[in-house]
C-alpha cells in the first residue's frame, strides 16, 4: 500500500539532509573565522556580499551634488555607498513634525550622513533606529523638559533632528559640530552595547582602549591644557564618543596631530579615515 511505503520514499532525501548539515557547519566555521579575523586585524573581513540597490535619478542627483564625501570616493566605493544610502532610505520611516514636509533631499542627506559614519563597517544600518523624525528647528523634548536640536531615543527607536541644525552641521565643515554625526554615533554606541556582531565587538574593544587612554594622567593633562575638544564632550562617556566622532570627521588632521593614540583607536573603531574627505 502506498501509505506503508512512505518512509522508504523519503530515503532519497537523506543526502540532502547531510548536505544541509554540512553547509550549516561550513557557515559556522566561516562565522568563527570572520570574527577571529575582525578581532585580529581590527576590521571586518567583508563589508559587502552584494551591492545592487540604486537610488532614483532625483536622489542620485542630490547625492552627487551635495555629498562632499561621495564625490571623493572611488568608483567601487561610490557603488557601495549608493547601495547603502538606498537601503537606509528604503528601511527607515521618515516623518515630518510641526508641519515640516519631508523631501527627497532630507532623506538623502540624513541617510548619507549615517552611511558615511558607518562606511567602514559591515553592519551599516543602525538597527536600533526605525523612525526619523524631522522638526523645522529646535524642538521641545519631554525626555528632559527642554528644547533640543537632536536626540536619539532608543525606546521610540527614533532619531529626532532639527533640520536647521542638521543642515548647519553638514554645511559648516570646519567648526567640529555636526548634529547628524553626533546623533548617529549615539545610536551606533548603544547598538554596540547590545549586540555581538563583528562591528559591535570591534566598537567595544576600541571603546575600552579609549577609556584606558583617558585614565592616563598625560592625556588628561593634555586635554585640559589644549582644550581641543569642546567642554560638552566631558559630560559623560556617550557624549565623549559622539563629540569625538564630530572632530574625527571635521578636523582629522588636527585631531591626529594633537592626540595620535586617541585618533588611532577612533579610526580603528570606525575602520575609516576621513582625512581627505
Ligand atoms: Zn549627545
Amino acid at each position: 500500500m502506498i501509505l506503508l511505503q512512505a518512509d522508504e520514499n523519503h530515503l532519497w532525501l537523506a543526502p540532502y539532509g547531510y548536505a544541509i548539515v554540512f553547509l550549516g557547519f561550513l557557515f559556522f566555521l566561516f562565522r568563527v573565522f570572520e570574527s577571529g579575523y575582525a578581532s585580529y586585524y581590527n576590521r571586518p573581513l567583508f563589508r559587502h556580499y552584494f551591492v545592487y540597490r540604486k537610488l532614483s535619478k532625483n536622489q542620485q542627483k542630490i547625492l552627487e551634488k551635495e555629498s562632499g564625501f561621495y564625490k571623493k570616493l572611488s568608483r567601487k566605493h561610490k557603488k557601495q555607498f549608493t547601495h547603502r544610502v538606498a537601503t537606509f532610505i528604503k528601511e527607515k520611516q521618515f516623518i515630518g513634525r510641526d508641519s515640516f514636509i519631508i523631501t527627497e533631499r532630507n532623506k538623502v542627506l540624513v541617510a548619507a550622513t549615517g552611511c558615511m559614519l558607518s562606511f567602514g563597517r559591515k553592519n551599516f544600518e543602525y538597527g536600533l533606529m526605525y523612525h526619523i523624525l524631522i522638526y523645522p528647528k529646535e524642538f521641545y523634548s519631554k525626555l528632559n523638559d527642554a528644547f533640543h536640536k537632536g536626540e536619539f531615543n532608543p525606546h521610540g527607536r527614533a532619531l529626532v533632528l532639527s533640520w536647521k541644525d542638521f543642515e548647519e552641521g553638514i554645511d559648516i565643515t570646519n567648526d567640529n559640530r555636526n548634529l547628524g554625526i553626533h546623533e548617529f554615533m549615539h545610536a551606533m554606541q548603544l547598538e554596540a552595547k547590545q549586540s555581538n556582531d563583528v562591528d559591535s565587538t570591534r566598537f567595544q574593544k576600541q571603546f575600552q582602549n579609549i577609556l584606558k587612554l583617558l585614565s592616563e594622567q598625560d592625556l588628561k593633562d593634555k586635554l585640559i591644557e589644549t582644550r581641543f575638544f569642546r567642554d560638552y564632550a566631558f559630560t559623560n562617556q556617550y557624549e565623549f564618543m559622539a563629540v569625538l566622532a564630530e572632530y574625527f570627521i571635521e578636523s582629522p588632521t588636527d585631531f591626529k596631530g594633537h592626540f595620535p593614540k586617541l585618533y588611532l583607536h577612533t579610526q580603528q573603531l570606525l575602520n575609516y579615515e576621513f582625512l581627505g574627505y
